[in-house]
């Protein structure tokens, strides 16, 4: 049984065929998949959701990229990470990438993101582009590793997973790991403990081999797990119980929820 701990199920490209998704995740074991929030405005869609599917839990945040939407507060956001099914706070961080200039409103957010995270008592889903040395000062500025989470999509050097690890922090790693030339994410891959992977789709993006290029889904976890499994040198079923299991540690009510 696998979990795909990081998802945007609220899309219109995943939402319109839902009953389609979910028979995918049944066919490949794939019990549950967290909903990660990235604006208030669409929260309510995902609480929708939550409500109506099982096995689905949420996230509460605002994405790092997102620009002219609503700024969460700490107290807009402890609020709404009081329901039970939602299990964490972000997604948050910081993307250089799409703001190249680098703006002192990213960091503001990634701020008020660790804050609540602390208030509410819920693990931080972080989100990492060409920003590495800012979220690890602020992550250890703002305390993050006293709430804990998980470096989502994770893409960076071994040296920066220790660094990660040192602060507590689980790894997830996506589709981007079985991508050819993904060196560097598949070191990660061997090297990272068993008992901090986490896995993940980020679908509808970055679909993973075969499927790369094509339209991601929680079902397609299941190749994620099989490539660290074999990069590693064991077998699917321990990267399988592993990963699930550190998904259920750090998100315990997601155990609740999951179908099997
Ligand atoms: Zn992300
Ligand atoms: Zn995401």
């Amino acid at each position: 049984m696998l979990v795909d701990s990081h998802c945007h199920l609220d899309l219109a490209v995943l939402a319109d065929q839902f009953p389609a998704v979910l028979e995918q995740m049944r066919l490949n074991d794939v019990a549950g998949a967290i909903c990660i929030g990235v604006t208030l405005e669409d929260f309510p869609k995902i609480q929708a959701l939550t409500a109506r599917e099982r096995c689905i839990v949420a996230t509460v945040g605002v994405h790092p990229e997102n620009t002219g939407v609503q700024e969460p507060t700490v107290a807009d956001l402890v609020t709404l990470a009081q329901s039970p099914e939602v299990v964490g706070i972000g997604e948050t961080g910081l993307d250089y990438y799409w703001h190249k200039d680098r703006p002192e409103w990213q960091r503001d957010r990634f701020r008020t993101h660790i804050r609540a995270a602390r208030e509410a008592g819920k693990p931080l889903v972080i989100h990492n582009r060409e920003a590495t040395e800012d979220i690890l000062r602020l992550m250890a500025e703002e305390k993050a590793g006293d709430v804990g989470g998980v470096l989502h999509c994770f893409t960076e050097s071994w040296e920066v997973a220790e660094a990660v690890l040192d602060l507590g922090f689980h790894i997830s790693l996506s589709g981007i790991v079985t991508f050819k030339n993904a060196t560097q994410v598949k070191e990660v891959a061997q090297r990272v403990p068993l008992d901090r992977l986490l896995v993940e789709t980020d679908a509808p993006y970055l679909a993973p081999v075969p499927y790369r290029g094509k339209l991601n889904q929680p079902g397609y976890v299941k190749h994620v797990a099989e490539e660290i499994a074999r990069l590693r040198g064991i077998s699917f079923d321990e990267v399988a119980r592993a990963s699930t299991e550190n998904c259920f540690r750090l998100f315990p009510y997601a155990r609740t929820r999951m179908c099997s």
